[in-house]
C-alpha cells in the first residue's frame, strides 16, 4: 500500500482539498492499491471555476499563432517523456506496455499537434448584403468540460484538451477515478510548455464529480466519453442550462468477412479489434460475421494464432500484448458474460476463463476468448462486454448480413474485408456506423473524425469539424448604407 496522494490540479499547480476526502487508485494487474486521490470537494470546485474564468480571459485574448506554439511545445514535451508516461499509464490502466509505448502517448500528442497546426488557419467568411455586408467570427464557446473513462486515459485528456484548447477555450477535465494520474501528467506538461494557469484544470472523482461539471452554470459544453447510459445522465444534466454536449459512447460493431478476403489479414483486424487493450476499446469489432465459405478456414486460423500468438501476464513486461482488466468487478462483468455465451449455445472455440499468469498472479486477467456458431439474438452478441470476447457468426448473403449487422441500437465502428472493391464500398456506404474501415481495422488518426450513429454518440472528435465544434459562430452586420427607418 502506498502512502502517496494525487491532488486535483487547478491553477497550475496541485491543490490540496480541504475535507481530505480520498480514494484509492489500483492496479489492475496485482489488484494493490498504488496511491490515493483527493476528491475534488467544494474548495476545490469553486478554485477550479474562478481559474478556469481567469484562464480564459488570458488564453482567449492571444492570437491563435500565440496559442499553437505553445501547445507545439506540449507536443514536444509529451514526446520526450513517453517512456515515463507510458508506465504510469499501464500501473492505472493494466495495459500491456508494448501498446501504451507507442500509441496512448503518440496519438494523444498527434491530436494536439494537428489541432495547434490548423487553429491559426481557421477563417471567418464575409459577404455583400446589397450595399451592406456582413462577417463572422469563429470565437471560443468559454469553459469546456472534459469527462473521461478509464480505457485510454492521457489519450482521451489529450484528446478533448487538444481542440478545445487549439480554439482558445479553456477545459476542466475529470479523468475516470481508476486512473486519474494520465490527466495530471498532461497538466504538468502544459504548464511546464507555457500555458497559463486555469486553461487546464483536472478534478476527480466519481460521478457526482462528473456530474457537477455538467450542471455548472459557468460551463458552456461538455465533452463525454463512456457508457451509454452514463452519456444519457449526462445530457440530461447538460440540457438544464443548455450546454453543448459531445458523446463518445459505446458500441457492438460488426465486421464482415466475404469470401474473397485475404484470411491472414481479416484474422489480424478481428483479433486487433477484440483483444487489442484486452479488448477494452470502444470501436471493438466484437461481431465478426464470416462467409460460410471460408468461415472453416478464419476459425481455424484464428484458434491457432489466439493459443499461440497471445501472452497473458504482467503489462510491463514488454512481450506481454494481452494485460488486466481494469477491476476486479470489471472481470467478474466480463466472466458472466461468458457464462451466459456457453448458457444461451455459443461454442467456446477458446478461452472462456479467469486466467492467473505467474508474472502477476493476482490480476484481473481473463483469456482471450472465441465463441463460434453465435446467434444474433445471444446476449454475448447483443450486449458491449468491454473484453477480450470475439464473437464470430456465419453469413452467405450480402444483404443479409447487412441488415444483421445494423440490427443494433448502436453504430459506433465497422469493418469489412473483401477485395471486390465495389462491394467493400457498397457494403460500407450501408452499415450505420460512424467509424468505418475497408480491408482494415482500429487506425484512429488524428485527422479523421471519429464519433457514432444512433446511441453510440453525438458529434465528432478529430478532423477539422471538432475544431469548429469547439467554436461559435459571430455575424456581424455592417452598414454602409442609410437606414431604412419608419420612425
Ligand atoms: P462510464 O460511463 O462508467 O464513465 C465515464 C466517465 O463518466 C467517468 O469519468 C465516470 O466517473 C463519469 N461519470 C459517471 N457517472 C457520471 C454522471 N452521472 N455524470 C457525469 N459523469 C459521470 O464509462 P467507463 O469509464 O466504464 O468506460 C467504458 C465505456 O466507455 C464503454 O462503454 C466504452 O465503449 C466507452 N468508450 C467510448 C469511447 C468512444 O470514443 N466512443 C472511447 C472509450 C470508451 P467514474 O469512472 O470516476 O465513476
Amino acid at each position: 500500500m502506498s502512502d502517496h496522494t494525487l491532488f486535483n490540479f487547478v491553477h497550475g499547480e496541485l491543490l490540496e482539498n480541504t475535507s481530505g476526502q480520498s480514494f484509492d487508485v489500483i492496479n489492475p494487474a496485482t489488484n494493490e492499491v498504488i496511491y490515493k486521490t483527493q476528491v475534488a470537494d467544494e474548495f476545490i470546485q469553486q478554485k477550479a471555476i474562478e481559474s478556469a474564468r481567469q484562464g480564459f480571459a488570458t488564453w482567449s485574448a492571444m492570437t491563435a499563432v500565440e496559442r499553437s506554439r505553445v501547445l507545439l511545445k506540449a507536443v514536444e514535451l509529451l514526446r520526450e517523456r513517453n517512456d515515463e508516461l507510458a508506465k504510469i499509464e499501464v500501473l492505472d490502466t493494466g495495459k500491456p506496455i508494448q501498446e501504451a509505448d507507442c500509441v496512448d502517448i503518440e496519438t494523444g500528442a498527434d491530436v494536439i499537434e494537428y489541432f495547434a497546426g490548423l487553429a491559426p488557419a481557421q477563417l471567418g467568411s464575409q459577404q455583400p448584403v446589397g450595399e451592406d455586408f456582413f462577417y463572422t467570427r469563429k470565437e471560443p464557446i468559454g469553459i469546456c468540460a472534459g469527462i473521461g473513462a478509464w480505457n485510454y486515459p492521457l489519450q482521451i485528456a489529450c484528446w478533448k484538451s487538444g481542440p478545445a484548447l487549439a480554439a482558445g477555450n479553456v477545459l476542466i477535465f475529470k479523468p475516470s477515478e481508476e486512473t486519474p494520474r494520465g490527466a495530471v501528467e498532461l497538466a504538468k506538461v502544459f504548464i511546464e510548455a507555457g500555458v497559463p494557469p486555469g486553461v487546464f484544470n483536472v478534478v476527480h472523482g466519481a460521478g457526482e464529480v462528473g456530474q457537477w461539471l455538467t450542471t455548472h452554470p459557468a460551463i458552456e459544453k461538455v465533452s463525454f466519453t463512456g457508457e451509454v447510459g452514463t452519456g444519457q445522465k449526462v445530457m440530461q444534466s447538460a440540457a438544464s442550462n443548455l450546454k453543448e454536449v459531445t458523446m463518445e459512447l459505446g458500441g457492438k460493431s460488426p465486421l464482415i468477412v466475404f469470401e474473397d478476403a485475404e484470411i491472414t489479414e481479416a484474422v489480424s483486424a478481428a483479433m486487433l479489434g477484440n483483444f487489442y487493450t484486452q479488448g477494452e476499446v470502444c470501436t471493438n469489432c466484437t461481431r465478426v460475421y464470416v462467409h460460410k465459405a471460408v468461415y472453416e478456414e478464419f476459425i481455424q486460423e484464428l484458434k491457432q494464432r489466439t493459443e499461440n500468438n497471445i501472452i497473458v501476464g504482467d503489462p510491463l513486461d514488454p512481450k506481454v500484448n494481452l494485460g488486466a482488466l481494469i477491476s476486479k468487478k470489471h472481470q467478474k462483468l466480463v466472466l458472466d458474460y461468458i457464462e451466459m455465451g456457453k448458457q444461451q449455445g455459443a461454442t467456446l472455440l477458446t478461452g472462456g476463463h479467469a486466467v492467473s499468469p505467474s508474472s502477476a498472479p493476482d490480476g484481473n486477467f481473463v483469456a482471450p476468448t472465441v465463441f463460434i456458431d453465435c446467434r444474433d439474438d445471444m446476449t454475448i452478441v447483443k450486449e458491449e462486454i468491454f473484453g477480450p470476447v470475439m464473437c464470430v457468426l456465419a453469413f452467405e448473403d450480402e444483404s443479409d448480413v447487412i441488415a444483421r449487422a445494423n440490427n443494433t441500437e448502436l453504430g459506433l465502428a465497422a469493418g469489412v474485408f473483401s477485395q471486390n472493391i465495389k462491394r467493400a464500398h457498397r457494403v460500407i456506404h450501408q452499415l450505420n456506423a460512424g467509424i468505418c474501415w475497408i480491408n482494415s481495422y482500429g487506425n484512429s488518426p488524428a485527422e479523421m473524425p471519429v464519433g457514432g450513429y444512433k446511441r453510440s454518440g453525438i458529434g465528432r472528435e478529430n478532423g477539422v469539424e471538432t475544431l469548429n465544434s469547439y467554436t461559435q459562430t459571430k455575424s456581424i452586420y455592417v452598414g454602409m448604407s442609410q437606414i431604412d427607418s419608419p420612425f
